[in-house]
């Protein structure tokens, strides 16, 4: 009788053990969702997204940092130089009225519409060369740059027509990187000033990251909208203190073609570019597009830019059909 008792019983027992065992299904499934959820939010979303993002603004702020400090200044081209001939001879002259008679019967073949204030042409007597327009004899660097905007100590480098699109994007990159930083620290910087950080050195980190960030990010703002400013007008840093001196005088906006290419002047054509640190920037530096009314109507050499191939001493293009018009109407005067 106990034998068959006891049989009767183990399959109960073991039945009894597999509900146990089941009911405790419920409880490791919530607890694996948690666990995973923890993982989840913690570690692939915060961290993961946190870095991912902060090693996007890092990468292009240094790679624009670089290619800023790296890229050599742009010189001005041969053709800039005196010839010979005319070297010799304002080598020997001492009077300098002498001197600009000499400047002026060569600058007659060169894309060269700015003059100095007092109407002489722009000569540089350190590098020897006529100086083409927006470019300008660099101090600290002893050399003419090519459309020089400014001599920046923080990149050690002459700021202008080669190194341009990389400042600016520098700029930018180095903005959003300090943004980024400031507005992910905040929390443990409010945390810092409620004691509820723990007492330890990355409390003081936490501290300074804030500042340094928040601090670097206003400076750089106000620094990047100026130059975003000058890009959409056409001007360099120098053209916004001094405007540059045509034949009819100065002006301010000589170089100014219209929003969308003041931009493609300094970013390119071609849009897929403008975010990289790659230079994309149009023309050679040596001669600009200016506005035909700054223009001596002796020297203009009337034509259209075709397919956005610059010609020589084309200082005109059509913005719009009403310029396009105007153009037609003005065409008459010029012949
Ligand atoms: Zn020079
Ligand atoms: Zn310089």
């Amino acid at each position: 009788m106990v034998r068959r008792i006891g049989l009767k019983m183990a399959p109960r027992h073991v039945l009894r053990c597999c509900q146990r065992s089941l009911s405790w299904i419920p409880v490791i499934f919530i607890n694996l969702v948690v666990g995973w959820s923890y993982y989840a939010y913690v570690v692939e979303l915060c961290i993961l997204s946190y870095l991912v993002v902060f090693h996007l603004f890092f990468i292009m702020f240094i790679w624009s940092y670089w290619k800023t400090i790296c890229s050599r200044p742009a010189n001005p081209s041969k053709e800039f130089c005196l010839p010979n001939v005319e070297k010799e001879q304002y080598e020997k002259e001492e009077h300098p009225d002498t001197q600009q008679e000499i400047l002026k019967k060569v600058v007659v073949g060169l894309p060269v519409y700015t003059r100095t204030g007092t109407g002489a042409v722009r000569y540089c007597d350190r590098c020897l060369v006529i100086k083409p327009d927006r470019c300008h004899h660099c101090s600290t660097c002893d050399m003419c740059v090519l459309k020089m905007d400014h001599h920046c100590p923080w990149v050690n480098n002459c700021v202008g027509f080669s190194n341009y699109k990389f400042f600016v994007l520098f700029l930018a990159y180095s903005m959003l990187y300090c943004a980024f930083i400031a507005a992910t620290v905040l929390q443990y910087f409010i945390k810092f000033w409620t004691n509820q950080l723990p007492d330890t050195h990355a409390k003081f980190h936490v501290l300074f990251l804030f500042f340094v960030a928040a601090m670097f990010f206003i400076s750089i703002l106000s620094l990047f909208s100026y130059h975003l400013w000058l890009v959409g007008k056409n001007r360099t840093t120098i053209e916004a203190f001094r405007a540059p001196v045509f034949r009819n005088g100065p002006d301010k906006n000589g170089f100014s073609l219209g929003f969308s290419r003041n931009m493609a002047e300094v970013f390119g054509d071609q849009k897929k570019y403008w975010m990289f640190p790659i230079y994309t920037s149009n023309g050679d530096g040596n001669s600009f597009v200016t506005r035909l009314v700054n223009l001596d109507p002796e020297q203009i050499a009337v034509g259209l830019q075709i397919n956005g191939k610059r010609l020589f001493m084309i200082s005109f293009i059509p913005d719009s059909v009403n310029d396009l018009a105007s153009f037609m109407k003005f065409k008459p005067d010029l012949s």
